[in-house]
């Protein structure tokens, strides 16, 4: 039985008094449903603040990215080891804005997923087709490559301590919400490729959807028999948006 997660991506978002407000507030909705694991992942700078006010919820932290190296001479990075020193378990890795913006390639992701499990933390993979790719149909051909990419470099069993987020590109801040529908034959097409490999794997990870969810269509995504869940963006910054989408998944 797999356990939904909920997990808000804060991306380039937030303030001092933000965080407070936003972690506060998630509190009650997040101990009222103790079936739903939620998880939040601030900026960089403000994981401190947030692991403080973290201290006795069953909120847990993650990042948004994590440089391949534990330390050493690579200026403006953060690595998987001194996440783990602020209490981080969870670490995006190669978010579609990451691959875009700054040209991860799908070997630099799988570098970045394999670090992360070194340091004893939980990679959320993020794959997904551009709006191209989906009117190509070429949706399975991209998140297979993507997958591929990550199990060449660490073999199937790594995905046993990892979560994977399908987040189609033409759905992340556009307000267009893949239909649960189309989701569900994704996330199906996605635990049957890992099948092929290790079928307990398969049965066994998380698949997230995430791309424009919000409250409203939460329930729809999480009624869905490989829908294990959500990454969220613009609706994790409004904590009644986050907290129903958290109870959704209840
Ligand atoms: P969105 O972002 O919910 O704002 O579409 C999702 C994501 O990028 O993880």
């Amino acid at each position: 039985m797999r356990q939904t997660l909920v997990m808000g991506n804060w991306k380039l978002n937030g303030s001092k008094n933000m965080v407070a407000e936003l972690i506060n507030a998630l509190k009650a909705p997040a101990t009222e449903t103790p079936s739903v694991a939620v998880a939040v992942c601030p900026p960089v700078l403000f994981l401190g603040q947030a692991q403080a006010l973290l201290t006795d919820s069953n909120i847990a932290l993650g990042a948004q990215d994590a440089d391949i190296h534990d330390q050493g001479a690579f200026t403006g990075e953060n690595s998987p080891a001194m996440y783990s020193e602020f209490g981080v378990h969870y670490v995006l890795v190669g978010h579609s804005e990451r691959r875009t913006l700054h040209g991860e390639s799908d070997a630099m992701v799988a570098a970045k997923f394999a670090a992360v499990q070194q340091a004893g933390l939980v990679p959320v993979l993020c794959i997904g087709e551009t709006l191209e790719q989906f009117e190509e149909g070429e949706t399975l051909a991209v998140v297979e490559r993507q997958l591929h990419e990550v199990i060449a470099h660490g073999g199937i069993d790594a995905l046993a301590n990892a979560v994977i987020a399908y987040e189609p590109v033409w759905a992340i801040g556009t307000g267009k919400t893949a239909t649960p529908e189309i989701a569900q034959d994704v996330h199906a097409a996605i635990r049957a490729f890992l099948a092929k490999q290790n079928a307990d794997v398969a049965a066994a990870v998380q698949i997230l959807y995430g791309g424009s969810v919000k409250g409203a269509g939460a329930a729809g995504l999480f009624a869905m028999e490989d829908i294990d869940g959500a990454l969220v963006g613009g609706a994790a910054l409004q904590a009644d948006e986050f907290a129903a989408i958290i109870r959704a998944g209840a």
